[in-house]
């Protein structure tokens, strides 16, 4: 409590509030449920069909297909492209557990490559000279909202024969230009996966997911595969998965897709205070900003700098009710159940770096200015502090 005599404002900054999210549309939501509930269709149906086809529309890609979870996108992903026992998939060991896991959960071997330290995303170029015979997919990960830059790599990636399995998780309506052509995160590749989990930018109100593609065959085999790999009922062709989306989550994200573009714009007014507040406080010095990539739609799923004293700074923020995250504190290829895979620390430095100075600030479309100063100022008392002790 010793927090509450140095701030007297001792009000919570909270890393994600959504109750502050529900509260501008609720009356929006309640009706969109309340259809679900008078039709009483609640698995796939037609609420499923129309998020399916606005989201593609979004996106600008052919085909969208719903599913339960963003970890189940890439898992159907990957078996569409029958991926098993003796392939290999490339991706990076700075993501979320599901990323790598859908691969070893198949029976293939998740083969990583380091990533590049300003923007946090694998490093395309050395992913291109992992490639071997073996080599089935590519998995990039859209790190925090921003693309990886893979205009370059997607031919030379085709011409190998290896599939592009875009992880757009943490990436719905971020987009990159390059040459005056656009791509959009989960549109570029062969598949894009996106994860409606509560806290993602576009989430839903419980676990939902969706694969993206360009081709109609493709289409059809993922929906044969979120539903027990039937066509038809009870007549199955192969293995599928339980794996579609609810239409009461459809129906939320019905209504919330027509509020994303707003909301990403309120992140990166919020990215962008962050920037000048830190540099105002003469803070640059300690506190690195996240890099954006020239051509970049940043959509700042999460606003993650790169910090002395990592922990340290983090627990001092937390005696002043400042909710921080860390994204992630232990890199993929040193997870125990990845220990078969032979990798050991020392293998990805740029990677396990990040793991050891990131540090993930509140962000979310109601943040306010107010709170923002006070994790701000919070950050420049620990390193006015520290300085004074030498
Ligand atoms: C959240 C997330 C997933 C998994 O999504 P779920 O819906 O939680 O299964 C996969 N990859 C990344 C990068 C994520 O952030």
């Amino acid at each position: 409590m010793k927090a509450s005599t140095e701030n007297k404002t001792a009000q919570r900054v909270p890393s994600l509030d959504l109750r502050r999210n529900y509260a501008r549309i609720e009356k929006e939501i309640k009706e969109a449920i309340d259809g679900v509930l008078a039709s009483q269709a609640f698995i796939l149906g037609p609420d499923v069909e129309a998020f399916e086809e606005e989201a593609a529309m979004y996106l600008d890609v052919p085909h969208a297909v719903g599913c339960s979870s963003g970890s189940d996108a890439l898992l159907l992903a990957l078996m569409a492209l029958d991926v098993g026992e003796g392939d290999e998939v490339i991706t990076t060991p700075y993501s979320f557990f599901a990323t790598a896991s859908c691969i070893a959960r198949l029976g293939a071997r998740p083969v990583f490559v380091d990533i590049d330290p300003r923007t946090y995303n694998i490093d395309v170029e050395r992913a291109l000279e992992r490639v071997s015979s073996r080599t089935k997919a590519f998995i990039p990960v859209h790190l925090f909202g921003q693309m990886v830059p893979l205009e370059a790599a997607i031919p030379r990636f085709r011409e190998r024969g290896v599939a592009l399995v875009e992880d757009a998780a943490q990436a719905f309506g971020s987009w990159r230009r390059s040459d005056g052509e656009y791509f959009r995160a989960g549109a570029a590749g062969d598949f894009g996966c996106f994860s409606f989990y509560p806290t993602k930018n576009l989430g839903c109100y419980g676990d939902g997911g969706m694969v993206t593609c360009k081709k109609s065959d493709a289409a059809s085999r993922l929906r044969r595969l979120r539903f027990h790999g039937a066509d038809h009922a009870y007549l199955h062709e192969e293995m599928g998965l339980n794996s579609r989306l609810d239409s009461i989550q459809a129906a939320v994200l019905r209504v919330r897709l027509r509020h994303l573009e707003e909301w990403n714009e309120e992140r990166r007014l919020i990215a962008d205070r962050y920037g000048m507040l830190l540099a105002e406080k003469g803070l640059l010095e300690v506190v690195r900003l996240p890099e954006v990539l020239e051509g970049n739609y940043h959509i700042f799923h999460q606003y993650t700098v790169r910090v002395r004293g990592r922990n340290e700074l983090q627990r001092f923020l937390a005696e002043r009710d400042i909710e921080t995250k860390i994204y992630y504190p232990l890199p993929l290829h040193l997870q125990p159940c990845f220990k078969y895979l032979g990798y050991s620390e020392g293998d990805f430095p740029e990677a396990e770096a990040l793991s050891k100075d990131s540090l993930a600030l509140p962000i979310f479309p109601e943040l306010t200015i107010d709170e923002q100063e006070r994790v701000v100022d919070a950050i420049a008392a620990f390193y006015a502090i520290k300085r004074q002790k030498g």
